[in-house]
């Protein structure tokens, strides 16, 4: 029979067991092995069954047991220092707390569309979720004061399961919040709070405010399934990335607009400080920006472009994609409709919103609006997420800063982390606390004290070695067990899985490859030749083995069908035992994974990986990677402890081409460098050299690949800078450098380079002159109705390519000398060092200046020489 109303009822746990409902509320559990052994400890086969969730494990708990260990003395005195360790990491002073606290923020908001911090609250998709959670952990971990905000998806992220034939099926199973490690924010008399925002047509979308305890972080979520919400509404938070383009519109106004109003119902609740720096992951929340407008020019007394000033100094933007598929854009006219005076932020003129979503580049479509570019119009501080994602994203976005070199478009970048405490296997964790205590492990994988990491190296070859094996065999166990629960599923009978029992094995080379499937990471590139990876998976000598697995998003058959290429071939009975595909990745998968692996494998269509994350979790488990030079590995790759994958980018041939010299590159790798190296044993059975790289990728990847080192960066490069630049905008001064801006806006087309002349002692005449020499440039400018101050006049020179192109540019700011005369030009002077041999050139140009601008492109203007002053002054030298 089918129950009419459903309940969740709590326990109500014996009184000297009241702390482990603490310990169960805050997520620390998750990266905490000591918890989490107390909690197994509670009810070990239930544990089991709950799949490591204490929230889950209380609930189900029985009466007579919760009674027989509020008696159990042992048991009580390591609940108490469970929990005054809790305590401790809670109250105590950490990293954050150590630096010159009035440079730092009181506080940062963290805006996401996704969270991963563990498997017990599925509200992630793939790697963006679970760098979130990864940032807020590290945050935790460091002390910084920083609140969370995504959504709460009532279905989170769908389960994978396979058809008979190896067709992606999704499940969408009810989360009840209840039964999640979540409370509600109440106000002070106990109703819940609630935040709405308004929508056409007089319709309000409320929601609920469920907060989760990361450490020390909240992390807020919204959640539109309010009793008091139209049908429509109440499914606003249903799936995530899910539904057509005004239901995503409707997710990300909540999450941005209503989380900015969760956070200050949050502050207002609990005295938390309200955040300086508001850092948005991605541009899904991009629409916390107009809120944060809408505060100021309501209340606030601000004009539209002072707020716009106040916000964009306290806003950090991240992007994390170069694929155009990733980033969201919708219909101008659906955006239009949302907002002004029928819609949310009445009072904010829509077509100034419109604007900041305006692809106002040439490839740009006019009809849409682009959550990216709004998201770097409202942030005065952008990152892409690795050293090469930054140079791609500055390329990508350059058309918004029309004049200037990709090199000086203003994204920075800061390359991504992994929660080493989240990420590391208990058996690794040990191991290390072996050689150098348990809290000086903790440290290493936190903070990140390179000195610690390299303790590693006096760890000997067969402790090493034989790590690896149990975890292997760790592995192996999960495999067939997760292999069985497909096949049943699938609809195979017991009788039809004996072979399960010998899938994989714990002695051969073990290869992972695990992620989401959308084209560019190409999950079916080691399928392109069928013979030649049955061979290696079949090699007498050196096989080899590999586990794959990746979720399609639901909307994505051509993904659903590379899924079904790559579990038809693992399908086949003659490989079967040595190529598996595992239905359901997420992060309890992953955990087991990355650190039974040998090798994590990885070859994205380079350079379309933005950084990639599942190879530092590999790495800080003594896992190598093999992987095109793309993301983090271009940045970090040395073949002291891995491999690259030579590609063929860049090149002009077609993809088809590009896929098989990769495959073929590859193979080669497999069969030639990496199998023989594994198997190359000495007297003792250990392979001395692969070891050495397992070593090497401990302690030198190690410390670099961590979340702590991530979250400082952000903290150090990105928000106090942020923090500073927007305690400076008080109302006034953002009104003065918003009524700058316009008038230096208004004035720019008179600014001109009129006349750029070069003096002696050697004027290249000919063409060539003297290394050594110095020019004396005079140029000639037109300001219009701007002053000196307003401006900088620049030579920038420097070697230049065929095309004329400055490559290697040095900037140095002329002097005012003179002017302006009876045509209103002044003359600026300064001296040109030819410092360079060879082709040599040198241009001048006008940039507005003022000492808040945080960037010289900040206004996206600039003035050069027109092609005639350039002849005329002979601008360019060979
Ligand atoms: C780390 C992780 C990812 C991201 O991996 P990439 O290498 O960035 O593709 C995706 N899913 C899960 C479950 C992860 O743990």
């Amino acid at each position: 029979m089918k129950a009419i109303r459903r309940f969740t009822v709590r326990p109500v746990l014996p009184e000297p067991l009241r702390p482990l409902s603490d310990l169960a509320r805050n997520l620390r559990w998750s990266w905490h092995p000591e918890t989490r052994d107390l909690f197994q400890a509670v009810a070990p086969e239930e544990w089991q069954r709950c799949g490591g969730d204490p929230v889950r494990l209380l609930g189900n708990v029985s009466a007579e047991r919760l009674t027989e260990l509020a008696e159990d003395r042992r048991f009580l005195r390591r609940l108490t220092a469970a929990a005054d360790d809790l305590h401790d990491y809670l109250a105590g002073r950490r990293w954050y707390q150590t630096a010159p606290q009035a440079e730092l923020p009181a506080a940062i908001a963290y805006f996401s569309p996704e969270f991963g911090i563990t498997a017990a609250l599925p509200q992630y998709s793939g790697g963006l979720g679970i760098l979130a959670g990864d940032h807020l952990k590290a945050a935790s971990d460091l002390g910084v004061p920083m609140i969370g905000v995504g959504l709460l998806y009532r279905h989170g992220y769908f389960r994978q399961s396979l058809s008979r034939e190896g067709w992606q099926q999704e499940h969408y199973p009810v989360l009840d919040p209840n039964e999640l490690p979540l409370e509600l924010l109440r106000e002070g008399d106990g109703t819940p709070a609630q935040v709405a925002i308004a929508l056409p047509a007089g319709r309000r979308l409320r929601s609920y405010v469920w907060q989760a305890r990361v450490g020390r972080v909240p992390l807020l979520l919204l959640d539109s399934d309010v009793e008091e919400n139209a049908p429509g509404e109440r499914d606003v938070t249903d799936r995530l990335y899910g539904g057509g383009s005004e239901h995503r519109l409707l997710q990300e106004m909540l999450l941005g607009i209503g989380g900015v109003r969760a956070v200050r119902t949050y502050c207002r609740l609990t005295g938390h400080p309200e955040p300086e720096v508001f850092h948005t992951n991605e541009g899904h929340a991009g629409f916390l920006g107009l809120e944060r407008i809408r505060e100021l020019t309501g209340a606030g007394g601000l004009e539209f472009d002072g707020a716009l000033e106040t916000v964009r100094a306290g806003t950090v933007f991240t992007t994390h994609t170069p694929v155009p598929a990733g980033i969201d854009r919708f219909d101008r006219e659906l955006v239009a409709r949302h907002f002004g005076d029928d819609g949310e932020l009445p009072g904010v003129d829509v077509e100034r919103v419109l604007a900041l979503g305006m692809e106002t580049y040439p490839q740009g479509e006019p009809n849409l609006f682009n959550m990216a570019v709004m998201g770097l119009r409202l942030a005065q501080r952008a990152n892409g997420v690795s050293t090469l994602h930054g140079q791609v994203s500055r390329e990508m976005f350059a058309g918004l800063w029309p004049g200037f070199d990709p090199e000086e478009v203003p994204i920075i970048s800061v390359t991504n982390g992994v929660h080493a405490p989240t990420w590391v296997a208990p058996e690794v964790f040990r191991l290390g606390a072996r050689q150098i205590g348990a809290g000086r492990t903790e440290d290493a994988l936190s903070v990140g004290d390179s000195r610690r990491w390299s303790a590693v190296a006096e760890i000997p070859d067969a402790a090493v070695w034989d790590l690896r094996r149990v975890l292997r065999e760790q592995l192996v166990e999960e495999v067939r067990r997760r292999l069985r629960d497909s096949w049943r599923q699938r609809g195979a009978g017991a009788a039809e899985l004996g072979w399960i029992d010998g899938a994989l094995d714990p002695d051969v080379l073990t290869i992972g490859f695990a992620r989401r499937v959308p084209s560019y990471k190409r999950l079916t590139l080691m399928l392109r030749d069928r013979d030649r990876l049955m061979d290696l998976l079949l090699h007498p000598e050196r096989p080899i083995q590999i586990v794959v697995a990746g979720k399609a998003h639901p909307a994505d058959d051509s993904g659903k069908r590379l899924v079904q290429d790559l579990v038809r071939f693992a399908d086949d009975p003659r490989v079967r035992h040595r190529i598996v595909f595992l239905p359901d990745y997420g992060m309890a998968m992953a955990q087991k994974l990355y650190p039974g692996c040998d090798v994590w494998l990885n070859n994205p269509l380079r350079p379309l990986e933005a950084c990639g994350t599942s190879g530092m979790k590999a790495a800080l488990n003594g896992c190598l990677n093999l992987s095109v030079l793309d993301g983090w590995w271009d940045e970090w790759y040395e073949p002291d402890f891995g491999w690259s994958i030579p590609t063929a980018d860049g090149s002009a041939i077609d993809e088809h081409r590009r896929d098989e010299l990769e495959a073929g590159a590859l193979y080669d790798l497999l069969e030639a460098r990496v199998a023989p190296r594994f198997y190359d044993r000495d007297a003792t059975g250990i392979p001395q050299r692969w070891v050495e790289m397992v070593r090497q990728t401990l302690v030198t990847l190690g410390p670099k690949v961590l979340a702590g080192r991530m979250v400082r960066e952000y903290v150090e490069r990105l928000y106090a800078p942020a923090a500073r630049a927007q305690r400076v905008l008080t109302p006034e001064v953002a009104g003065e450098l918003a009524r700058w801006k316009a008038r230096v806006r208004a004035a720019w087309p008179q600014v001109t380079v009129d006349h750029v002349e070069t003096g002696v002692p050697t004027a290249p005449a000919n063409g060539s002159a003297e290394l050594g020499a110095t020019l004396a440039l005079r140029v000639r400018v037109a300001l219009g109705d701007l002053l000196p101050d307003d401006v900088e006049v620049q030579v920038v020179s420097g070697r230049v390519d065929e095309s004329d192109r400055i490559t290697d540019a040095t900037t140095i700011a002329l002097k005012p000398t003179g002017g302006p005369d009876l045509e209103g030009r002044r003359l600026y002077e300064g001296p040109l060092a030819l410092d360079r041999t060879g082709s040599f050139g040198y241009t001048v140009r006008i940039l507005p200046a003022h000492p808040l601008l945080t960037h010289p492109a900040d206004l996206g203007l600039l003035a050069v020489p027109s092609e005639s002053t350039s002849e005329a002054a002979g601008v360019l030298m060979r």
